[in-house]
């Protein structure tokens, strides 16, 4: 674990500063409150001072752990579980509570310092390389035609792919470069191990692991296992599947390399909302915080968060409350709610699961244990929503999500006061490459240009399958001038790509129409002149980009 920055420390203990400058101030309001109940009269007005310390209590609790204030947490947790006790049981008792009383105003003139928790160092991941870099790729296989064969494939695809038969050239290339991924054959006749057995002892001598895929025919549990202990990624039986194979190595680089998650924060405590923003920004993760539950549909709407943390107490709404508001909203069914909260009771844990949201974590919580618990939360959820939302053929938005982004983009061009364009590609004469060489080599040329456009496109651009062998690509802040020069070189380096079919070398070329934002059209306008301009591409002879007049 890599040491936190001098910068972190010092914001975490100018954090905790504050938190004991409000300590300064309510713990003689606790006492105010206790002096309340002594002086109260009747059952009513005990009950509602009551209800009042304990919702003081329980907040005090949950934040003074995580400001590092151990003691005071476990003594506030304590006197709230008394408050609770004593409300159940304010109609059969009234002695007791003169203790209850006075443990209270002791409080106030109780010295608490920060105690040094044990482990209060949050995990930083590693820095992220860039994403749009070629990746590397190493390819150990005996037999030369399906080495051969997977590594043009891999090339078509954008990757440096590297492939050896032996064993010795592998470990020969190792030492010159480090690849960033190893694809090994388990069967290697020739060799004194197996390719398991070889990539386990690999992995043991790096430093970090590499993404490592394993192909094979044998898939049963045993090899499974094994390769699962090498440190597998994913695990292909042959004749391998290459798009498929690749679509893993894209997940395998994503995971590594990806957007940074985001979380949202839910808490009307501000110092604790700051805190966890800290703590989980320096874990690489982009953080926005709310302290106003009212102000939820903004956040969820333009942050896009893929994790929601939601404190349960809160005056107005409560964290299961709004849960069920973000439940209602059929756009945010994917989105993982995971409430922090001092509720240590397990039953009422129970019964804020249950109306909805999806994890309990309690407060006082390390920050390593919060960062592992949103970490988690947050890879499963972009994993599903890719699976749900992307084409499985080439890992791009459907349709129907595409088709939103380019409304979407529209308003932020209209608000922002900027230009978008909207691109549809479409291959030219595709049926005559699934005519002339197969159905799974048309897949391949599909993934290819998606695999193209994914990387010459920037990460603000949105790509969608529109259709069978259709594309579509919403550019924001991007005149159509600057779009038709992207366009037209990834037309060029399209048309120069090989692909390879039993020996056998083919090109393929598309066409492109492009379409802009301006001040009064709808979206549904910019799809039919992006569309009217591909019409005119493949006219005009294909093989090129034309602008909607
Ligand atoms: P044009 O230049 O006018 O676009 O000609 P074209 O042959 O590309 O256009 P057409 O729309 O007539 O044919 C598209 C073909 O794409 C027909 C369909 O079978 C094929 N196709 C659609 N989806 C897939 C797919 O997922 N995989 C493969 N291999 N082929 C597909
Ligand atoms: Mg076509
Ligand atoms: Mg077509």
């Amino acid at each position: 674990m890599v040491e936190p920055s001098n910068d972190l420390q010092r914001h975490l203990q100018l954090l905790s500063a504050q938190f004991a400058e409000r300590l300064a101030q309510e713990l003689p309001e606790l006492a105010g409150k206790a002096q309340l109940l002594r002086d109260a009269n009747d059952q009513e007005s005990q009950r509602q001072h009551l209800l009042s310390l304990r919702d003081q209590l329980h907040k005090l609790a949950g934040a003074a752990g995580t400001f590092g204030f151990v003691s005071l947490g476990q003594r506030t947790q304590a006197l709230e579980q008394q408050a609770i006790r004593w409300l159940d049981a304010l109609q059969q008792e009234q002695q007791g509570l003169h203790d209850f009383i006075a443990d209270l105003q002791q409080l106030s003139q109780q010295q608490f310092q920060i105690e040094l928790a044990q482990e209060s160092t949050p995990a930083t991941p590693k820095t992220a390389k860039s994403s749009s870099a070629t990746h590397c790729i190493y390819i150990l296989e005996d037999e030369p035609t399906i080495g051969e064969n997977m590594r043009l494939t891999l090339s078509n695809f954008g990757y440096q792919a590297e492939h050896f038969t032996r064993i010795a050239d592998l470990d020969a290339a190792l030492q010159r470069q480090l690849p960033d991924a190893l694809v090994i054959d388990v069967n290697l006749p020739g060799e004194a191990q197996t390719g398991l057995n070889y990539a386990a002892a690999l992995q043991q001598r790096l430093d970090e692991p590499l993404p490592l895929l394993v192909i094979t025919t044998q898939d049963d549990f045993t090899t499974q296992l094994e390769a699962v202990r090498a440190g597998a990624m994913g695990f292909f039986s042959k004749p391998v599947d290459i798009p498929q194979l690749e679509n893993r190595l894209e997940r395998c680089f994503a995971q590594q390399y990806g957007e940074p998650y985001r979380v949202l924060i839910v808490d009307d405590d501000r110092e604790l909302a700051s805190r966890y923003s800290l703590v989980l920004r320096s874990a690489n993760m982009l953080v926005e915080a709310l302290n106003d539950p009212a102000d939820i549909f903004s956040h969820m709407r333009t942050f896009n968060p893929e994790v929601v943390l939601l404190d349960v107490n809160m005056p107005g709404c409560t964290g299961p409350e709004l849960a069920q508001i973000i439940r209602l909203n059929d756009d945010w069914l994917r989105v993982p709610i995971i409430y922090l909260s001092a509720e240590t009771d397990i039953s009422r844990q129970m019964s804020a699961l249950l109306k909805a949201g999806d994890d309990f974590v309690t407060k006082p919580i390390s920050d390593n244990a919060l960062v592992a618990a949103v970490f988690a939360r947050a890879q499963r959820a972009r994993l599903l929503s890719n699976a749900l939302s992307r084409d499985s053929l080439t890992g791009l938005l459907k349709h129907a999500d595409i088709k939103e982004q380019v409304a979407i983009e529209l308003e932020r061009a209209l608000r922002g006061g900027s230009q978008a364009s909207v691109v549809m590609l479409d291959i030219d004469h595709f049926k005559k490459v699934n005519d002339s060489y197969g159905h799974p080599a048309g897949d391949n040329v599909i993934r290819a240009l998606a695999n193209l456009l994914r990387q010459r496109l920037r990460r603000v651009d949105s790509l969608g399958r529109y259709g069978g062998e259709e594309f579509l690509a919403v550019l924001p802040e991007c005149p159509p001038e600057q779009a038709q020069r992207i366009i037209d070189e990834i037309r060029q380096r399209f048309a120069d790509l090989r692909f390879i079919v039993e020996g056998t070398e083919f090109a393929v070329t598309l066409s492109a129409g492009i379409s802009c934002t301006d001040a009064d059209i709808s979206a549904s306008e910019l799809l039919e002149r992006a569309d009217r301009a591909l019409y005119a591409a493949k006219e005009s002879g294909r093989d090129r980009v034309c602008q909607a007049d």
